[in-house]
């Protein structure tokens, strides 16, 4: 049975615990930081860093507001990225949990090419190893009966994570709950991704890539345009 994330934004305190311990887990290096003036730090997502929690202040009705992200690949249903990768081989779906998981194939597949497929830009290059990266599920952890590590390590119950009905209920009643404070409160893109953000506010707010048709991102029709890619491949007789 499919797998999904519960990622509720409202609960988040931005205590960055979720970014350490994908790094801890993954045994991914430090990077080299400095002062850029944000909270956010690093201030993208890199090849060391599969999980970024994302901080962006607004001004709304006078008041200050900190809104928090913790960015990752959200695991699309159909994946743009897996669509648009050469070898079959480089960019897998995992069938029993939904897990895309990007191989050591994807050495030889065109970065750009991957990145911009992604309605959320999500892969980063490792230009140590030339493969393309990023979250993984913790695939490892969950065939073995354990939460991803970021979810493990959530002490604020911002992080869920299940079969994916029942993930999906959970993120459903706690949206009737946070509308009643906020009612622009809305679940992201929950019918495509495997990952489900609730957001208390406009998407864009948080991130400009915390939604798929976002202004500044693919919009909906490109999105399913990538997404029929492999329907078409099988119609002219190339798969
Ligand atoms: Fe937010 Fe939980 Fe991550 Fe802390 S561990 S930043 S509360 S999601
Ligand atoms: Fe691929 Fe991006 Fe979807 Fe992750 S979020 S599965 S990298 S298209
Ligand atoms: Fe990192 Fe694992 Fe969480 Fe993905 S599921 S962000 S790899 S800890």
């Amino acid at each position: 049975m499919p797998k999904a994330f519960f990622v509720d934004t409202s609960r988040c305190t931005a205590c960055r615990g979720c970014q350490v311990a994908c790094k801890e887990w993954k045994e991914l290096p430090p990077n080299n930081t400095k002062q850029w003036g944000s909270h956010q730090n690093p201030p993208d997502l890199n090849a060391y860093n599969f999980k970024l929690v994302r901080f962006s202040e607004h001004l709304i009705d006078n008041v200050v507001r900190w809104y928090f992200f913790p960015d990752q690949c959200r695991h699309c249903l159909t994946p743009p990225c897996q669509a648009t990768a050469t070898d079959a081989d480089a960019i897998i779906q995992d069938e029993a949990t939904g897990a895309v998981i990007f191989t050591e194939k994807t050495k030889n597949e065109d970065f750009e090419a991957i990145r911009e497929s992604c309605p959320y830009n999500i892969p980063r290059k490792d230009e140590k190893t030339g493969r393309i990266v990023k979250c993984d599920m913790c695939i490892d952890r969950v065939q073995a009966g354990m939460l991803p590590m970021c979810v493990k390590s959530c002490a604020m119950g911002a992080m869920h994570f299940g079969e994916r009905d029942d993930i999906l209920k959970k993120a459903e009643a706690r949206l009737v709950q946070v509308k009643k404070e906020f009612p622009k409160a809305q679940l992201v893109d929950g019918d495509y991704v495997s990952v489900v953000f609730l957001v208390m506010d406009d998407p864009a707010l948080y991130h400009d890539h915390a939604i798929a048709c976002g202004p500044n991102q693919l919009t909906r029709q490109q999105w399913l345009a990538q997404l029929s890619r492999p329907l078409k491949a099988i119609l002219q007789g190339r798969v």
